[in-house]
């Protein structure tokens, strides 16, 4: 028989903010262990929440990303479970009216597009952190991550191969990360997710049993996960080697194998009741225009206007929407150099390279675009060579400044000098009467020995097309 399987994704991503969900604590990733902590975040009585505004702005734009209809009244809940890295013994996430509904994602693999649909998306608290010691026998508890803002984007059953799931993933850090909602860095755990899993035979409009795999956090573990749930269910299925449950199950990715955690509690278990503590937050005009307005276009619609008005080409247009942060430095040199090729060929080889090796991620690039659109105008116009406009862009990176100005500062500003460039070349031809002598009789290498020198003695700064015309001159009249 042939079978069919059914996925739905629960993904959790944690947001851009500098503070928590419901108090002014850091939300940044490191820190001392409770290093982040106050009286409303470690649950004391008699705290009270106040919502971070910022949360709510990027779980509408998430909304507004994917298509959603955004609920112009958004409540918050209580999520009741005892877990002893939650101190209220209670989550407040939504579940009557979460900030974002009914959303689409349209996704693309070897079988073609398909769009996958989003129930909803909520905002909710991260829960703390618990660190066995086992040299102690002691469990410690931290609550640097309790209350950091999280949203959770929940869709419908739609997808139903791994390469659908790795599609959708990829999808949705792509547009996040666009619109500057996460970083979505999933080694990181700013992005995970529950797998949600059945399999029926093809054809059939019942769904098989469901069992759920939680917090996968890499690419690869959900594509081997997935293929090995998918083979344990059709073979309880045909052969009867076990009884499939409705469960929660844990993916152990160095065995390769997938083992029971819990039975899979239902909405029921968790007792969802409105928190009386935390106001609904209402969404007006000005509000949901304000949001609306700040949307990004989407990376696709970025990399055609590249690639049919500014002319670069495929392998540029893909690598510069790999991150918003180089589309908007890419965007901002261009409107100075208007040199879309040059701008392209700075960032993807010149930056990247800078990037890699002070180990920083494209995101992390704080390149002012303007700079080095003035950088591009130095180099074009002649005035700085391209050796040092290597350098002078490898300055730019650490620090702000105007390159022109420093150029001209460091003695970086090609000479036009004539004069100055025949008194190098004649002291470079005093200085080796043998290299002039062996290009003279016929050693054409012997001009570059010559050629180095005076482009030392000038550093750098002259035209090197000059420089060599105006040298074989020299030599000739020797
Ligand atoms: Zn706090």
């Amino acid at each position: 028989m042939k079978y069919e399987t059914v996925i739905g994704l629960e993904v959790h991503i944690e947001l851009a903010t500098e503070s928590k969900i419901f108090c002014s604590c850091s939300a940044k990733f490191g820190g001392e262990q409770n290093d982040h902590v106050c009286p409303a975040c470690a649950g004391m009585p008699g705290m009270l929440p106040i919502v971070n505004k910022r949360v709510v702005d990027l779980g509408m734009t998430a909304g507004m990303m994917l298509n959603c209809h955004i609920n112009r009244t958004t409540t918050f809940d209580k999520k009741s479970y005892y877990y002893p890295d939650l101190p209220n013994a209670y989550q407040t996430t939504q579940w009557f009216a979460p900030v974002a509904v009914n959303g689409t994602v349209e996704i693309e693999t070897s079988k073609g597009k398909k769009n996958v649909r989003i129930k909803q998306i909520h905002m909710e608290e991260d829960a703390g952190k618990l660190v066995h010691d086992d040299w102690t026998n002691t469990t410690l508890v931290d609550f640097n991550r309790t209350s950091v803002p999280l949203i959770e984007i929940v869709s419908q059953p739609d997808l139903s191969s791994a390469e659908e799931v790795v599609a959708y993933l990829e999808r949705l850090r792509s547009l996040l990360r666009f619109a500057k909602v996460s970083d979505c860095r999933m080694e990181q755990g700013s992005m995970r997710c529950d797998v949600n899993l059945s399999v029926r035979p093809e054809g059939s409009d019942k769904l098989g049993i469901r069992t759920e795999m939680k917090n996968m956090n890499s690419i690869s573990a959900i594509t081997r996960a997935i293929e090995y749930e998918v083979a344990r269910h059709i073979d309880a299925i045909e052969n009867g080697t076990e009884e499939l449950v409705q469960e929660t199950r844990r993916w152990d990715d160095v065995k390769g194998k997938s083992y029971a955690m819990r039975n899979k509690e239902t909405a029921g278990d968790y007792r969802y009741f409105p928190d009386p503590n935390v106001m609904p937050v209402v969404i007006d005009d000005e509000w949901y225009d304000g949001i609306k307005a700040t949307l990004p276009e989407f990376p696709e619609v970025k990399r055609a206007r590249y690639i049919d008005q500014l002319g670069l080409g495929e392998y540029d247009a893909d690598q510069l929407v790999e991150s918003r942060a180089f589309c908007d430095c890419f965007e901002e040199a261009y409107a100075v150099c208007g040199n879309a090729k040059e701008v392209a060929n700075y960032l993807i080889s010149d930056c990247m390279n800078l990037l890699n090796k002070k180990q920083m991620t494209v995101d992390m690039l704080t390149l002012e675009g303007k700079s080095l659109g003035e950088l591009i105008n130095l180099v074009t116009e002649g005035k700085v060579s391209r050796p040092n406009a290597k350098k002078i862009l490898a300055v730019m990176f650490e620090n702000d400044i105007n390159p022109a100005e420093y150029a001209e500062k460091e003695g970086f500003i090609v000479s036009n000098d004539t004069g100055k460039i025949e008194k190098v070349i004649a002291e470079a031809i005093a200085s080796d009467p043998k290299a002039v002598a062996d290009f003279k009789g016929g050693k054409e290498k012997a001009l570059m020995a010559l050629f180095g020198k005076c482009m030392k003695e000038l550093k750098g700064n002259c035209d090197p097309q000059t420089l060599r015309e105006m040298l074989i001159d020299a030599v000739n009249k020797q």
